[in-house]
This record gives structure tokens, C-alpha cells and sequence, in this order.
């Protein structure tokens, strides 16, 4: 079963995703983790992309769809895959439809977490305290969310008619979005 978690920055969704990943057994790809990790490595692609990273601005299309490439085709992750934080505009969608058409892999439940801007900002201000990361500032929280509303959120468009398009919301507390999340998969 493949998922995707979708949602504004500071939805919820690596929570959802890490939860997921014990209850089926899956893999998640954070697409935000795999390019901190080449930051963290201080690959070629890591120079590259910190300044964007640092000021809360999208990567490339071609770096990242590149990175994501690897785990789609990975056959120990086939039909295991809960993407989160991707995708994040309407060509990263149809990438992803591609890569997955490909490797004869399909999505098979879209959870759209549906979260106001002030509960973002009051969330990305206590995470920036537990993780210490250096986009959760406030001007970046801002500047994540505008191009969350510019960019990422018109996509809905393109998955919600799908029957496997739940929307939840990312309001409630951990245990209660997971229990609805849980419902939906009959798990
Ligand atoms: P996240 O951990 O999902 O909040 O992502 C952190 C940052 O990584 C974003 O603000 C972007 O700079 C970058 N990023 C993560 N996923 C993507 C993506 N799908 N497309 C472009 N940039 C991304």
C-alpha cells in the first residue's frame, strides 16, 4: 500500500508518516529528511541546496525528483511507500505519477491534513525548539506557508475527486488523526 500525507508544513505529517511506518511496516520519504541528510553529508547536491533549505524556499524539481527516483524503484520499498512532503506542486504530482506508472506501483490512500496558518506558526515554534532547525524561524514559517497556499495547496485539486482522497483535521490531537487515519485504511 502506498500513501501519501499531505499538508501545509507543520501539518503533522512525518508524525503520521513515522506511526505509519511501525503499523505497516513501511517506508517513509521525507523528502525534507533526504535533503537534510545531503546537507548533513555535505554532498555536492547538499552545497547546493542549503540556501534554498535555510530560507524556506523549494528545491529544485530536477535535485529532488532525482533523489526520489532511487526510492520509488527500490523493490525492498514497492508498494510500502508513505511519501511525505511530496509532492509539493503540480509537476512534482505528474513526476510522481510517472516514476510510479513505471514501476507498476500506484497510490493508494491521499491524506490531506488540513490545519489553519496559527496553528502552524504555533507549531513550528515549539518543533524549532525540539529540533533546532534552521527554517522554523518565524519569517521562514511565513514564507513556507505562502508558498504552501501559492504552490502546493492548487494540487489538491488534482487528487481530491480521487475516491482514496480523505481529508482530515490536522487540528486534532496525534492520537486522534492517526485513530481517523487508521479508519480509513481498515487497520
Ligand atoms: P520539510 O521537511 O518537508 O518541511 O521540507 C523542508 C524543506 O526542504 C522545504 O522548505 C524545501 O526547502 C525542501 N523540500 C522538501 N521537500 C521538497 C519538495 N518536494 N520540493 C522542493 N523542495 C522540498
Amino acid at each position: 500500500m502506498n500513501i501519501i500525507l499531505f499538508g501545509p508544513p507543520g501539518a503533522g505529517k512525518g508524525t503520521q508518516a513515522k506511526y505509519l511506518v511501525k503499523k505497516l511496516n513501511g517506508f517513509q520519504i521525507s523528502t525534507g529528511d533526504i535533503l537534510r541528510e545531503e546537507i548533513k553529508k555535505d554532498t555536492e547536491i547538499g552545497r547546493k541546496i542549503i540556501n534554498n533549505m535555510n530560507e524556506g524556499k523549494f528545491v529544485s524539481d530536477e535535485i529532488v525528483n532525482n533523489l526520489l527516483k532511487k526510492y520509488v524503484f527500490d523493490q525492498n520499498k514497492k508498494e510500502k511507500l508513505i511519501f511525505d512532503g511530496y509532492p509539493r506542486s503540480l509537476s512534482q504530482a505528474k513526476n510522481l505519477d510517472l516514476l510510479l506508472n513505471g514501476s507498476n506501483q500506484k497510490i493508494d490512500h491521499i491524506f490531506f491534513l488540513n490545519v489553519n496558518k496559527e496553528t502552524i506558526i504555533e507549531r513550528i515554534k515549539k518543533r524549532k525548539i525540539i529540533e533546532k532547525r534552521s527554517d522554523d524561524d518565524l519569517d521562514t514559517i511565513l514564507k513556507r506557508y505562502d508558498t504552501y497556499i501559492e504552490t502546493t495547496r492548487p494540487v489538491l485539486d488534482y487528487y481530491s475527486k480521487n475516491s482514496n482522497f480523505h481529508e482530515i483535521d490536522g487540528s486534532m490531537e496525534i492520537n486522534q488523526i492517526t485513530s481517523k487515519i487508521e479508519t480509513f485504511l481498515n487497520v
